[in-house]
């Protein structure tokens, strides 16, 4: 028999997740970026979480929109502001999708499916790009 130290065959195929720890913390990162975007947004999402534990925190929360007699430009501000939130609210939301579905493809570029870089997850923890790739894509957006 040989030697049982081998490594089996299939931990070198399978895409292997980031460490359990950096997962958790991502985790965390997202949800609370995603916390202070509905709160930006005035409303509930969808709680997401493996356990399925409701988030009821916010339910205190009350419109006051009504009786501040904004006008058209703010209201234009508003709406411009509220989509953009919306639109990073919809990133954080696939971001924890891929986290807790398919750990092994959070983290990675989904361009060159290289790791990204801690520091950009970091900050941006919803990034699906790495910076290569990312500004790659902005060169081509610009040309
Ligand atoms: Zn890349």
């Amino acid at each position: 028999m040989p030697g049982s130290n081998a490594v089996p065959k299939e931990a070198t195929k399978k895409p292997k997740s980031m460490p359990k720890k950096q997962l958790v913390h991502f985790e965390k990162r997202l949800l609370e970026e995603r916390k202070r975007v509905i709160k930006e947004l005035g409303h509930h999402g969808d709680t997401f979480g493996p356990n399925g534990e409701s988030d009821d925190d916010t339910s205190a929360y009350s419109f006051h929109m009504a009786d501040q007699g904004t006008d058209a430009m703010e209201r234009e501000k508003a709406f411009l502001f509220a989509s953009q939130e919306g639109r990073f609210l919809w990133h954080i939301d696939q971001a924890l999708r891929r986290l807790y579905k398919t750990p092994e493809t959070f983290g990675k570029c989904h361009q060159c499916t290289l790791d990204i870089a801690f520091e950009r997850l970091d900050a941006l923890p919803h990034a699906r790009y790495c910076i290569a790739c990312k500004q790659r894509e902005e060169d081509s957006k610009r040309a």
